[in-house]
């Protein structure tokens, strides 16, 4: 099947204070250099997103929020709108991450919600879906994934840019990845939970492989069918290391 350009995605979870900003204009002045054949996009704590849009001004990376509330303004203390992170200077945001689902009760309807919230405010939302360790034992693993394209996935995406993330959570942060095999497999299965629920425009979001991604694994991986692009945790936080992975694109 067709795929569009690969997309590269950093996450860099509640790591970063404005220091770490070196690491993202080390990150532009490398693709300054030798650009990359791939979309690049950082994810950085939402404090740091309108500082780094206009550091990052007039380059090729774009930013993206790591989550953001399902309603469009109001009375949630804490909570940042999808269109707060678009003034900020975002275009992307991850939604339904693991960690959202597990630390925050997120459920397949909440993303739902978050999504339709993202898209209203013109954001480009990277859906994450991926199965525990326990469920992959048990050989859920495929059925897990499809369930949730199918919860989490609301129909107004049909014509709308987005992307789906397939993030085994045992392999999140471990150092530990599915085999190749797995990765083809299961997003194989995505691709085809993502035309059950949306028809033909399922066929072309990029699926993106997450969960211990690093410049070693990453040219292996990306060459997998179905593997649209990364998304990235640690690896993505030193702009020597997310560009070894870049370049795997
Ligand atoms: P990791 O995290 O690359 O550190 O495993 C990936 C993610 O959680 O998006």
């Amino acid at each position: 099947m067709k795929q569009s350009v690969k997309l590269i995605a950093g996450n860099w979870k509640m790591n970063g204070l404005a220091s770490s900003l070196v690491e993202a204009t080390a990150l532009k002045s490398a693709l300054e250099a030798d650009p990359a054949d791939c979309r690049v996009a950082l994810c950085p704590p939402a404090t740091l997103i309108a500082q780094m849009a206009w550091q990052l001004r007039g380059g090729s990376i774009e930013l993206g929020g790591q989550d953001c509330h399902a309603a469009a303004s109001g009375a949630f203390t804490g909570s940042i709108s999808a269109a707060m992170l678009a003034d900020a200077g975002a275009r992307l945001v991850i939604l339904g991450h693991s960690e959202r689902r597990a630390g925050f009760a997120e459920t397949d309807a909440v993303v739902a919600a978050k999504v339709e919230a993202a898209l209203q405010a013109g954001l480009e939302p990277i859906i994450c879906v991926g199965e525990t360790l326990e469920q992959r034992q048990a050989g859920q693993a495929v059925a897990v994934v499809a369930d949730q394209v199918a919860g989490s996935l609301p129909l107004s995406l049909a014509d709308q840019a987005f992307a789906v993330a397939y993030e085994p959570v045992w392999a999140i942060g471990t150092g530990l990845t599915p085999s190749l095999d797995q990765i083809e497999e299961v997003h194989a299965a995505i691709r085809a939970a993502l035309i059950a629920r949306l028809g033909p425009a399922g066929q072309t979001a990029p699926i993106l492989y997450g969960g211990s991604v690093k410049p070693s694994n990453a040219a292996e991986i990306l060459a997998v069918p179905e593997v649209g692009g990364a998304l990235v945790g640690g690896a993505s936080l030193k702009a020597e290391e997310f560009i070894g992975i870049i370049r795997g694109a």
